[in-house]
């Protein structure tokens, strides 16, 4: 049996992405807002339900651009987590604000929405957090505490592209919403990425941002960078749309059949959803606490078996040594953070992992090497 790999980018029938690039070559427009741009940012505001979706190249600078369109003053406190990808706090760092770490509950790996007040200060400005693993944040606790204190709220949705929370699409909640399609995630346009809001004035502002500050054929507005995304990019959008449904079903069907094979285990602790969210069953993350195997152990027996898992999120951000000078840094301030990123692995999930390569997986985690 060949190897397992932790993750598969899912791909569109190759006849269908050649069908759907095929007017490229009548038009030779290659990037910089052409047909498939437009088609692909029209499909996603119906389909996620907002009224305004900016594409980008990626989803780091989709964040990036986001916190920048509001302007926030320099060496701004910016509440965050730790337990996400690099992107989020680089994002806020590349942007002179300074990221202040919350920790996480224990439940969902989630901010933890009772520690959030007491981190807030006169300089704070912004709140950042992270949907993690296809469930949401407790948005309504968010929302709450932003508008008592005037904050912005930008999510991190990378994790969340259509997750729901009440019905309610992900990209709806906020001052405005992250969401990367990078080719590891649900959803992919190879690389890429977007910038979901309501706000009327921000169409003109983020699309002049993305494309060097240039407001019109002689005017340069602001100090941008290039963050487009490409024909190519939207093209792959818009076929790996057709086939959105189906992908998150049958990862649905192999993350019920994981809690099948895991659930009751001592030691052996899965993440809870609530029953309010619908997941896009992106990741499946295991914690091991006090198991008759440590998660380095695991991660090694699956390792030889040629199964690739992953330590994510593991190290936290605030353990970085690019910010070691950091004043707010330091995983003792994010205790659960720091002991969920210690155990947690996620497991290999993708659409067309099988049942019998997750029984493989279980086999090994459970410790029945013999069944195999
Ligand atoms: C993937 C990811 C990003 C960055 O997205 P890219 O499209 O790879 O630039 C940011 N935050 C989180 C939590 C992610 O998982």
């Amino acid at each position: 049996m060949g190897e397992i790999l932790v993750t598969r980018s899912s791909m569109p029938a190759f006849d269908k992405y050649c069908e759907e690039i095929k007017s490229l070559w009548d038009s030779h427009w290659l990037t910089n807002m052409g047909v498939k741009h437009q088609e692909f940012q029209s499909v996603l505001e119906s389909y996620l339900g907002i009224s305004h979706v900016t594409l980008y190249a990626n989803g780091h600078l989709a964040l990036e651009n986001a916190i920048a369109a509001f302007h926030l003053p320099e060496g701004g406190e910016v509440i965050t987590t730790p337990f996400t990808f690099a992107s989020t706090t680089h994002a806020i760092v590349r942007n002179k604000l300074i990221p202040v770490f919350c920790d996480i509950n224990e439940d969902d790996y989630t901010i933890d929405v009772g520690k959030m007040e007491s981190l807030i200060t006169d300089q704070t400005v912004a709140i950042v957090p992270v949907h993690v693993y296809g469930n949401l944040c407790n948005v309504e606790e968010i929302e709450r505490i932003a508008n008592k204190y005037g904050l912005k709220v930008i999510y991190d949705a990378a994790h969340a592209f259509a997750v729901k929370y009440k019905g309610i699409s992900s990209a709806c909640f906020g001052d405005a919403a992250m969401f990367s399609f990078h080719a590891t995630k649900v959803f992919h346009t190879i690389e890429g990425g977007a910038v979901c809001y309501r706000n009327d004035k921000w169409v003109q502002l983020l699309n002049d941002m993305k494309n060097f500050g240039i407001h019109g054929p002689e005017e340069v507005a602001y100090i941008g960078g290039n963050a487009k995304m490409n024909e190519f990019q939207a093209a792959m959008g818009l076929c790996n749309m057709r086939y959105l449904d189906e992908e998150i079903s049958k990862r649905k069907k192999a993350s019920e059949y994981y809690k099948k094979r895991l659930s009751g285990t001592a030691g052996i602790k899965l993440s809870k959803i609530p029953e309010e969210v619908e997941s896009n069953y992106a990741y499946f993350p295991v914690v091991f606490e006090d198991y008759k195997y440590t998660r380095n152990e695991i991660l090694n027996k699956l390792k030889e078996h040629g199964i690739g898992a992953r330590k994510y999120f593991f190290p936290l951000t605030n353990s970085f040594e690019c910010y070691r000078n950091y004043p707010t840094a330091g995983t003792e301030k994010t205790p659960v953070a720091q002991h969920i990123a210690l155990r947690v692995l996620t497991l290999p999930l993708y659409a067309d992992l099988s049942f019998e390569d997750i029984d493989k997986i279980c086999n090994i985690i459970l410790g029945d090497e013999d069944e195999l």
